[in-house]
């Protein structure tokens, strides 16, 4: 089954698409590597896989249904860029936020006892149950962002997408949330994620696409490790970074 579908979409601000004929599929159980130099139009394309923008042209699909027709919000969970650094001064806590992942489910916003067990064990799978009544505004990055993932784990997300979600993330902390990430692709969640740091993504990753407005690569990591892609895409521009074990 396929998660998305874009064909020959091409998107742009201005006059410069930031995406151009861009055509590919992520797959169920994908983790999906997006990768690309910084202004490369990565957060555009996840905008517009995810229904987020409009193409100019090309089609997109979600689910199998054109992304304008798409109405399964739950079924995505999405942290934006610099989600993790916002920490705002919302006083709303680490277990309201996991709720609204339930808000879906619950029938004219009365929460079952079903609705409380899903959230409780969204908590305890990312190891955030002991924060759960402090205010979002008092965690750090790494913890905030385990309640984003809790909350797309509450809502019974089936996809989540991530973009450079590490950013201000201690290196420790960052281990631990890969290897979070993995054991749930492992579950059978398809994971779209965005990240700077080349060497993460083809640790963790099962597949690659590598953009520079246009797609320059689209398939397994072994092939990508083995192609030219990473130094076409990146041309001069010497941006790539290698993370070093
Ligand atoms: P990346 O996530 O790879 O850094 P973006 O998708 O954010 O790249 O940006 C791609 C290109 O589109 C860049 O040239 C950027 O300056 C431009 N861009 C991004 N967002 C906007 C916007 N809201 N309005 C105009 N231009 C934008
Ligand atoms: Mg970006």
């Amino acid at each position: 089954m396929s998660v998305i579908d874009l064909e020959g979409v091409t998107f742009a601000y201005g006059e410069q698409p930031a995406v151009e004929d861009v055509s590919l599929t992520v797959r169920e159980g994908d983790f999906l590597g997006l990768i690309g130099p910084n202004g490369s139009g990565k957060t555009t394309l996840l905008h517009l896989m995810l229904g987020l923008r409009n193409p100019d042209s090309g089609s997109i699909k979600l689910f199998g249904e054109p992304v304008s027709e798409f109405d399964d919000g739950e079924r995505i969970g999405y942290v934006s860029q610099q989600a993790t650094n916002r920490g705002g001064s919302m006083p709303v806590t680490v277990r309201e936020v996991v709720t609204m992942g339930r808000f879906a489910h619950a029938g004219h916003g009365q929460l079952t006892d079903d609705d409380r067990t899903a959230v409780d064990d969204a908590l305890q799978t990312v190891d955030i149950a002991d924060l759960a009544d402090r205010q979002l505004d008092q965690l750090s990055g790494g913890q905030r962002q385990r309640t984003y993932i809790a909350r797309a784990l509450a809502s019974e997300a089936d996809l989540l997408a991530l973009d450079e979600p590490t950013v201000g993330v201690d290196a420790e902390s960052r281990d631990e949330f890969y290897r979070l990430l993995e054991s749930l692709n492992d579950d059978g969640i398809t994971i779209i994620l965005i990240e700077h740091d080349i060497g993460v993504v083809t640790d963790r990753a099962t597949r690659i696409a590598c953009i520079n407005t246009e797609l320059y690569h689209h398939g397994d990591t072994k092939s990508f490790v083995e192609s030219d892609a990473l130094t076409e895409a990146y041309g001069k521009s010497g941006q790539v970074v290698h993370h070093h074990h």
